[in-house]
């Protein structure tokens, strides 16, 4: 058995770290923060999307895309760059538009989705982590008529390929989620999905690294940032720190979300993942929140009940890498959701302000290969707006890829 380098433990680097510890290899899981999960994985909005798997660009987005240029939807922004890789993630984004690509690309997803449902399922069976999984099922919700319409083609192909999915009228999906009736949005219909769940995306990269350490001595190296890797002929022999000497491995994961574009000259394929920013409000549980998730489609929010806590997730912002956030997107995403529910119209002093970047690619895959510059490194990045759900299957099959 191998001595295998993760680099990045957030869900996707964690959940590598698990099936690889699992397969017998002696793992160190390294990050350059001190602690597990706080990149994209801390405040994310919580949606194990096992059904809802679809690619970001779509004909709909296109459709909408003059709006967005035009700064007329806040839920979206596009800061524009000067920058070749920028225009080309462009480019590619567009390439990937039309129909026929989107459904291709999100049934990949769809396929992804469902190794990671079945390896979470037995991954909490055998580590009894506790990370407020729940079977939540999830109701998207329809503002127009015509939207909701719209939403019956997609609904009937992803019944045909074994996905539960209804369209309910407001009233019926009032009796799936009472809490519906106080909802101030204009509700046309809802997309039902009793079978997404949800978790906290955090908790699980803390648990399960304990576990990880506690049941099969996987070593980590926290608070170190990788700066690159040493190589001989061509083969991985080693990570490389900026402030500490080299570790001696046989072969690595770059997990590491938007951070692995900044080893891209090492690393080119990490080029096509450009950050999507998003940000998210914690507040403590209300009493009657909404138990069933919730996604608002027109204005692209995601509300979900996490242990104790409510989440309001949204807004998507194309920014330069390591741009920061924006304090005053905070006022946006709170004036969305109070729009609708009163939760989250005063602001309480424990309430969590939240920002994080989506590692996202042209087609919303993420990339799991072999790199094609040094033997010995695989990657698993680019998990876009479904890194929680789609973790473990990518974990799953880099695993594979290394077992060759
Ligand atoms: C607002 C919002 C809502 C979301 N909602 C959902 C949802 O409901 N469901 C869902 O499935 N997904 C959701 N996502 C997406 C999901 O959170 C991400 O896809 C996922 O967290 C990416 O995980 P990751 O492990 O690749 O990256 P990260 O969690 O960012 O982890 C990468 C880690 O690598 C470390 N790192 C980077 N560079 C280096 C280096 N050089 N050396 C050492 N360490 C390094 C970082 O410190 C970090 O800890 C959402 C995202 C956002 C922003």
């Amino acid at each position: 058995m191998a001595d295998i380098a993760v680099v990045g433990a957030g869900v996707v680097g964690v959940s590598t770290a698990y099936v690889l510890a699992r397969a017998g290899h002696h793992v160190t899981l390294i990050d350059a923060a001190a602690e597990p999960g706080t990149g994209a994985s801390a405040g994310n909005a919580a949606q194990l999307s096992w059904a809802y798997g679809d690619a970001m660009a779509s004909p709909a987005l296109i459709r909408h895309l003059p709006a967005i240029v035009l700064g007329r939807d806040p839920a979206f922004r596009i800061s524009w760059q000067a920058d070749p890789d920028f225009l080309i993630w462009g480019l590619r984004f567009l390439a990937n538009a039309p129909a026929a690509r989107w459904w291709a690309n999100t049934r990949a997803i769809l396929d992804l989705a469902a190794v990671s449902r079945q390896e979470l399922a037995a991954l909490l069976l055998e580590t009894e982590i506790s990370c407020d999984y729940r079977l939540a099922g999830k109701l998207h919700l329809y503002g127009d008529a015509a939207g909701f319409r719209a939403a019956q083609a997609m609904v009937d192909r992803k019944n045909a390929v074994g996905f539960d999915q209804r369209m309910l009228t407001r009233e019926a999906a009032e009796e799936v989620e009472p809490a519906l009736r106080r909802y101030q949005g204009e509700i046309a219909g809802a997309v039902y999905t009793p079978g997404d769940a949800l978790g906290d995306a955090a908790a699980y990269c803390r648990a399960l690294t304990a576990h990880l350490v506690r049941a099969y001595g996987m070593t980590t190296l926290l608070g170190r940032r990788v700066c690159g890797f040493s190589t001989v002929n061509g083969r991985l022999r080693a990570i490389r720190f900026l402030d500490r000497e080299d570790i001696a491995v046989d072969c690595a994961v770059l997990a590491a979300g938007t951070g692995a574009s900044l080893l891209s000259r090492e690393v080119p394929e990490a080029r096509a993942i450009r950050p999507v920013r998003g940000y998210s409000l914690t507040i403590p549980l209300p009493s009657g929140a909404p138990r069933v998730s919730l996604t608002d489609v027109k204005r692209k929010l995601a509300f979900a009940a996490i242990g104790n806590r409510f989440r309001v997730a949204g807004l998507a912002d194309i920014v330069p890498a390591g741009a920061g956030f924006e304090a005053s997107r905070f006022g946006v995403l709170r004036t969305a959701a109070s729009s609708v529910l009163q939760e989250f119209q005063v602001a309480g002093p424990d309430d969590i302000r939240w920002s994080g970047e989506r590692p996202t690619t042209p087609s919303s895959q993420p990339i799991i290969c072999s790199s094609r510059r040094i033997r010995g490194l695989y990657l698993n990045i680019g998990h876009g707006m479904l890194g929680w759900t789609l973790a473990l299957g990518s974990a799953r099959r880099v695993a594979d890829l290394i077992a060759g």
